[in-house]
């Protein structure tokens, strides 16, 4: 059984890049950049007031200026001010010839219809032309999520169909012929189906699209052609059946279906019976029916298999906290992968751990934002206050 590392070292080594398309700005939020965003004018454009207030030359400063022009924001070609004139002029318009600093207007005086500067010094107020970036500079780089941030400076270059990584397409399949849609009241022995949810809430949030979403039943020859139909998508999941019960039918549904398996196990608590296969660049994935396995397995595995997909520079999402209460579980040979909360306290991840009686405890996990990690052999005991590993439960998008 392969460590967890191995484990997604092998499915990165068979993940395929997604290709390049260009969307509209408006789409772009939350995308993954695939080209070099380079400056294509300099910012400003043109030296222009930081201020509303008056334009005019600083050696004319403690003379009465004559106000020969008003200077609007957008005006193309304000009108030269020469020796003992100025301008009033407004925030972000352009400075006029003959001036070199702008005064702003809660510091000027009138006396009668002419202004009287204090001393200023030149190039006070002007925004110069070329200050914040120069055209042919670099401002963003392939691999970052598009923020709104991002899309403004897009916007401010004209990048209005920026090249990002085409969205995975996913088709999810969930077994379980106890399962009932979450609108029903179960009953006998029958169970709300959660996983359905679950999966199309983490593909959303990590870029991919989710193509169909199906239900089979626990039942191999009935679920044959539904698999090995399905053509269209990058990525197959396939929730439940994924271990080695009598009515466990992922793996050979998917070798049926011509996918080649790469993995049965690893070696994660919750979440061993995790299958991983290939069918040219097509990949597809088994996994444990119950939600919690469904969660950890997703935030560890195929979350950085999505990113590398999308071609995103990977997120950190391995980082240390502290305890924030004495913590105690059985020793484990699984790296465990435990529901909590982190929060920023005092300087520092304070993790509380959540309720995780079983990997069936779906409503335990009310509230994560992260999953404890308890190193394979760990003696489980974990002080108030002592350093712990956890699994930031960051989205892509
Ligand atoms: P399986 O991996 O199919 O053996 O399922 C393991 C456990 O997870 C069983 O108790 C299932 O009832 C439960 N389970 C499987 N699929 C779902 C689902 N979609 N929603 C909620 N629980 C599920
Ligand atoms: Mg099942």
């Amino acid at each position: 059984m392969k460590q967890i590392d191995e484990a997604l070292a092998l499915i990165l080594s068979r993940t395929p890049l997604m290709p390049p398309v260009e969307t509209p700005l408006a789409d772009a939020l939350g995308r993954v950049l695939r080209g070099e965003i380079v400056a294509d004018m300099d910012s400003p454009p043109f030296d222009c007031s930081s201020m509303d207030g008056y334009a005019l030359r600083a050696a004319d400063a403690g003379k009465p200026l004559e106000i020969v022009a008003e200077i609007q924001a957008g005006v193309g070609n304000p009108a030269a001010i020469s020796v003992g004139q100025c301008a009033r002029i407004f925030t972000g318009a352009k400075i006029p010839e003959g001036a070199d600093c702008v005064l702003m207007q809660e510091e000027a005086a009138l006396e009668n219809g002419k202004l009287v500067s204090p001393q200023i010094p030149a190039g006070e107020n002007i925004r110069r032309q070329g200050e914040n970036c120069r055209k042919g500079d670099l401002l963003l780089k392939p691999g970052v999520t598009l923020s709104p941030g991002d899309l403004a400076v897009l916007a401010s270059c004209g990048a209005t169909r920026p090249k990002v990584g085409a969205r995975p397409r996913v088709v999810h399949f969930v077994t379980g012929d106890e399962l009932v849609d979450p609108s029903q009241t179960p009953s006998g022995g029958q169970i709300r189906d959660c996983n359905s949810t679950l999966v199309a809430a983490l593909l959303a949030q990590h870029g991919a699209e989710l193509v169909n979403q199906l239900r089979l039943p626990d039942n191999f020859e009935k679920s044959i052609d539904a698999v090995a139909n399905a053509r269209d998508f990058d990525v197959l999941l396939i929730s439940g059946g994924a271990s080695v019960g009598a009515y466990d039918f992922a793996r050979p549904l998917l070798e049926k279906a011509g996918f080649e398996i790469l993995l049965s196990q690893i070696n994660m608590r919750p979440g061993k019976p995790l299958i991983f296969a290939a069918r040219g660049k097509q990949l597809a994935f088994g996994l444990p029916g119950n939600p919690v396995s469904h969660a950890a397995i997703f935030y560890r595995v195929l979350a950085p298999v999505l990113e590398a997909m999308l071609g995103a520079t990977p997120a950190e999402r391995m980082l240390e906290g502290r305890m924030g209460h004495d913590f105690s579980s059985r020793p484990n040979p699984r790296e465990t992968y435990w529901p909590c909360h982190a929060a920023w306290r005092d300087g520092a991840f304070r993790l509380r751990a959540l309720r995780f009686q079983s990997s069936g405890d779906i409503t335990g996990i009310a509230g994560m934002n992260a999953l404890l990690r308890i190193p394979s052999g760990h003696p489980g005991m974990i002080k108030e206050g002592e350093p712990a590993g956890f699994l930031w439960l960051r989205p892509i998008v």
